[in-house]
């Protein structure tokens, strides 16, 4: 099958019988509903743009697989070439839709496990890796989005999955069939869950012996038999279901979508388990696609910074203020932290190295410095372009006001009328382009795209101390220990 359009992505959706939760009851018309086609969209544009002759450098490349084109978001990496192409088309993502367009999650998941099934067959004799290329041709073939699920709810920290009050804390092999698994338990913060047609199911943590019925992988399909989403709820999401408030959304048409994923003794047949016990690889599972989501974030946090920043200069002129020195300065230090980080995501791609059965892994050192970074610097970003922008954007009358009829003034204006004199600045903009680029900033600062670019960047591929933990074992103090030694004259 050719590579499908967005429209005809947003079709395939409708033919699959998700379960979707919100508000506490079942959404049936999911695809339609204001709150998730956003997000909806969002993952329609990696299609969109795979179609445009202008971005089919970036967006389409041959796979390892068949030699034909793919989508590279279901491509598995040959080279470093490969590695810094997918920053970049992440990068473009983010300025297409100002906020996280979801589809990472798989392509990161796909490379990870590609590698680490071919690692387990080789120690094991086991078949996880022929089963898998030939899942992975599947999606290749068909275009599809697979949700890459890792995080488990975990309930007390302190415990071990086996030793949990509640054994479905994490997922689990409930059971095992000749034919099959029956898996247990959770997954959450699922990005983009409801919109994919798949799900690639992970371990969480490095496992041990006595956590083996946890070292699973699998897939199954998002309509499976006993698997249902309840969504998660963002920062003023009930405004998207209000009629001609579009202006007061800041981006209306694009943004995230984070779920429980709940697994409800749901069977797996054997031709999707890509490792079922072998707790020695769950580590290597997780550092892989912790080190391809963390180089993910130089590329797609960078594009929607691009946005951010672009929202922040748009404000300052339309304040009449572009020329004053101050802001000249945050704008260039905004653009500093913005490219630092994507020099972050393109360092640990060109850095990357070849893994045993031939696909590129990032430099873990350098993704998890990428990720440690994006952490922080999303925030200072956010917070210059909260200044630059003014109280206005926390302030400011609704949609509604700007355009109401009712008269309210002693010589007849109208509510409009006021709004529109007094938010007035100079001709440069009229009072709704500022209304409309105030609300972006809002939206990505603190409203639901603040989900994508500030939570996401602190928590998701994992929280600061977890990049902390890699950065320490990947800094090899040892060797620096020794050069020291040397230009010190130390001998022993
Ligand atoms: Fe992709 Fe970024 Fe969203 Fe992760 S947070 S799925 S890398 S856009
Ligand atoms: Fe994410």
């Amino acid at each position: 099958m050719a590579l499908m359009t967005g429209a005809q992505y947003i079709e395939s959706l409708r033919k699959l019988n998700t379960k979707v939760y919100m508000f506490g009851e079942k959404i049936d018309n999911w695809v339609d509903h204001p709150i998730i086609r956003p997000s909806i969209n969002c993952v329609a544009m990696t299609y969109d743009l795979a179609q445009d002759p202008n971005y089919q450098n970036l967006m389409v490349t041959k796979s390892n697989l068949t030699g034909k084109d793919v989508n590279r978001f279901g491509h598995i990496h040959q080279s470093t070439e490969d590695l810094k192409n997918k920053v970049k088309m992440q990068r473009l993502l983010g300025q297409k839709t100002g906020s996280c367009f979801q589809r990472c999650v798989g392509m990161d998941s796909l490379n990870a496990v590609y590698s680490t099934t071919f690692e387990i067959d080789e120690k094991y004799g086991t078949d996880y890796h022929e089963r898998f290329k030939k899942f992975l041709l599947f999606v290749q073939e068909e275009d599809l989005i697979v949700d890459g699920a890792m995080t488990d709810p975990k309930g007390d920290r302190s415990k071990a999955p086996h030793e949990q009050a509640d054994p479905d804390m994490y997922v689990r092999v409930k059971e095992r069939r000749p034919d099959g698994i029956i898996v247990r338990g959770a997954k959450a913060h699922q990005t983009g869950s409801i919109n994919s047609h798949w799900h690639l199911v992970m371990p969480t943590q490095t496992m041990k012996q006595e956590d083996k019925d946890y070292s699973v992988c699998f897939a199954c399909p998002s309509d499976a038999e006993g698997l249902y989403m309840i969504y998660g709820r963002q920062s003023c999401d009930t405004r998207k279901l209000k009629d001609g408030a579009d202006i007061d959304l800041g981006n209306k048409e694009f943004g995230g979508q984070e779920t429980l994923v709940v697994f409800d003794d749901v069977f797996i047949p054997n031709e999707y388990v890509f490792m079922d016990g072998e707790y020695d690889f769950s580590g290597m599972l997780v550092e892989r696609f912790a080190g391809y989501h963390r180089q993910s974030y130089g590329g797609c946090k960078v594009g929607v910074g691009d946005v951010l920043i672009g929202a922040a200069a748009l404000a300052a002129e339309y304040n009449g203020v572009e020329k004053a020195t101050h802001i000249k300065e945050k704008l260039i230090e905004m653009t500093h932290l913005n490219e630092t980080l994507y020099s972050c995501g393109i360092a640990c791609s060109s850095e990357g190295c070849k893994t045993k059965c031939g696909s590129y892994m990032i430099d873990l050192l350098l993704a998890n410095v990428c990720k440690q970074n994006i952490t922080r610097f999303p925030y200072e970003i956010a917070r210059l372009a909260e200044d630059i922008a003014g109280g206005l954007m926390v302030t400011m009358p609704s949609e509604a006001d700007f355009k109401s009829d009712l008269k309210v003034g002693k010589n007849g204006e109208t509510i409009g009328e006021i709004c529109d004199k007094y938010f007035k600045t100079n001709d440069s903009c009229s009072t709704e382009e500022r209304a409309r680029v105030l609300r972006l900033v809002e939206n990505i600062c603190l409203g639901s795209s603040a989900v994508g670019y500030k939570t996401e960047s602190m928590h998701g591929a994992g929280s600061p101390q977890a990049q902390r933990i890699m950065i320490q074992r990947q800094g090899k103090i040892g060797d620096k220990k020794e050069f020291a030694k040397i230009i010190a004259g130390i001998k022993k």
